[in-house]
């Protein structure tokens, strides 16, 4: 069996490179080429051809297929659906704002956790993803579309801390100066509030920003499309939060969702100040992105903007999300899931 090399730390591939009696600069070296985004040993041509021979038969380098590509024609954002080396696809969006380019990555291959409104989680979970495999998002998104990418976001297909080992190792790769080099401070976190994790992460006090998706504030409504929060119900997510910001000093943002009926009526939003209220918190509205196989729908403009006045005035520091990409299918899980549905031939339209 092969190891994975592109998920090995620098340090790890020193001291492996020094256990085959290699010199350390040489680690060093092919770190630099598999963060450059190199996909065979052959091509590293620093290195001694016996080296590079030796290195092929220990190791093996994850490499990413392109199975579909969109463009949206109206904000330029770009979606991947990328075939892993075992045939499953995850997706990722590369997204230009006027900060920088943000990439929006997948952690797991489907999703366990289960919420009503989302698409990912449709066939359950799959495998959770290597840490090459998550940064091979980044390497080669930024490759194919020419674009430098200066932000992430771990927003995409999957529950980050369900897959909290491979994540860490990933975010080491990706902050490493010898890599990619992009600052915790240029890093979310998403998740649906696994606790007991939240907490583990505090204890690394990483500079990334812990973003969780809240969408409601009472646990009948938040139980009803979140089935975990049966397990760590609002209150006890957000003392978590709590915590989080006294351990690390960072600002907790909240995802919320606005739901047509289930999560957008004002005796909601008041709840939500109650709770948010001398917290450093900011609330993120994002108006549903409608999944076809589920019957959620939007909120209507009017009570978004109704909703985000009542916590502003409040104190809460509430932004609604500009929507990129609504053209191309861009909210998590959307584009796995018509693939996964097309049948072999459909035409698939590149750049529509
Ligand atoms: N599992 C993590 C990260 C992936 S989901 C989490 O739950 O946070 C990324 C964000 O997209 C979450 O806030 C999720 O609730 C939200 N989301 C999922 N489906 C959506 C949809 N159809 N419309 C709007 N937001 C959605």
């Amino acid at each position: 069996m092969k190891l994975d090399i592109k998920s090995m730390t620098l340090p790890e591939l020193r001291t492996a490179f020094q256990a085959r009696n290699l010199p350390a600069y040489r680690a060093k070296q092919v770190f630099t080429w598999l963060h450059r985004g190199a996909t065979r040993f052959a091509d590293m041509s620093d290195l001694p051809k016996d080296l590079r021979a030796t290195l092929a038969e220990t190791y093996f380098i994850t490499a990413p297929e392109i199975a579909r590509k969109q463009v949206s024609k109206r904000d330029g954002t770009v979606k991947y659906l990328w075939r892993l080396g075992d045939g499953n696809c995850v997706e990722s969006v590369l997204m230009r704002y006027r900060h920088g380019n943000t990439i929006c990555i997948s952690t797991e291959v489907g999703c366990a956790m289960g919420c009503k409104f989302c698409a990912s989680t449709l066939g359950g979970l799959v495998r959770r993803l290597s840490p090459a495999e998550m940064l091979d998002q980044v390497l080669f998104a930024g490759q194919d579309a020419e674009m430098p990418i200066s932000n992430i976001v771990l927003m995409g297909i999957g529950e980050p801390l369900d897959n909290l080992d491979s994540v860490l190792r990933f975010l080491e790769l990706v902050n490493s100066p010898e890599g990619l080099n992009i600052g915790m401070r240029h890093i979310s976190l998403s998740t649906c509030g696994l606790v007991e994790r939240i907490d583990e992460l505090a204890e690394r006090k990483l500079q990334l920003t812990l973003s969780v998706s809240l969408h409601a504030p009472d646990d009948e409504s938040r139980s009803a499309i979140m089935p975990v929060n049966r397990r760590w119900p609002v209150d006890d997510l957000l003392a978590a939060c709590r915590r989080y910001f006294e351990k690390t000093g960072r600002r907790v943002s909240f995802e919320y969702t606005m739901i047509d009926g289930v999560s957008d009526s004002e005796a909601q939003a008041r709840l939500l100040a109650s709770k948010l209220r001398g917290m450093a918190a900011h609330v993120n509205l994002i108006p549903l992105n409608a999944v076809a196989e589920r019957t959620l729908r939007p909120s209507p403009r009017p009570s978004v903007a109704r909703f985000q006045e009542i916590l502003e005035r409040a104190g809460v520091t509430a932004t609604v999300r500009r929507s990129l990409g609504g053209d191309i299918d861009a909210s998590c899980g959307q584009l796995r899931r018509k693939y996964a549905g097309e049948e072999e031939g459909t035409e698939w339209k590149h750049g529509d």
